[in-house]
């Protein structure tokens, strides 16, 4: 069965140009629900652990460099189907690409400075969770 907790990442172009706001309300009118949240200069080991799965991948430096210049907000958020309605809201890796009314062709900038990280998983949404949050901070699921 899906789960309805997922994790995303308002990464540091949206951040830096002033998208927060706008990223968030989108996502609220979605339906989903903030249950973790926090500002943060993610560090140069931060990044790419998170980002492990990649490492070997060309744009691996480019996307920790990318990461680490400048604020992100994580974000623990709640919806049925979590995982799935998020990565329909967020759009295609690539804003070119992304469909209309999705945050990343609204809101990104580019393929690497693409405004938003979602979980792909359930798995990865539990385990990118406890990345950023301790149990304690993350308010309980409805
Ligand atoms: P996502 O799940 O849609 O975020 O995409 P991936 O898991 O494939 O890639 C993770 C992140 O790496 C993306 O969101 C981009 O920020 C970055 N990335 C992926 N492909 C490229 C690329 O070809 N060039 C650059 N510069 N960054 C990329």
């Amino acid at each position: 069965m899906a789960g309805n907790t997922t994790l995303t990442i308002i990464k540091p172009d949206a951040f830096g140009n002033a998208k927060t706001g706008k990223i968030i309300a989108l996502l609220e009118e979605r339906g989903f629900r903030i249950l973790a949240s926090r500002v943060m200069h993610m560090s140069k080991d931060q990044a790419g652990e998170f980002y492990a799965v990649h490492k070997g991948r060309p744009f691996y430096p480019e996307l920790v460099e990318f990461m680490t210049s400048g604020p992100c907000m994580p974000m623990v958020l709640e919806k049925d189907d979590a995982v799935a309605a998020l990565r329909g809201a967020i759009g295609a890796t690539d804003p070119a690409e992304a469909a209309p009314g999705t945050v990343r062709k609204l809101y990104a900038e580019s393929k690497g400075r693409n405004a938003i990280h979602a979980s792909d998983s359930d798995e990865n949404a539990v385990r990118e969770s406890r990345f950023f949050f301790a149990e304690t901070e993350i308010l309980a699921a409805r």
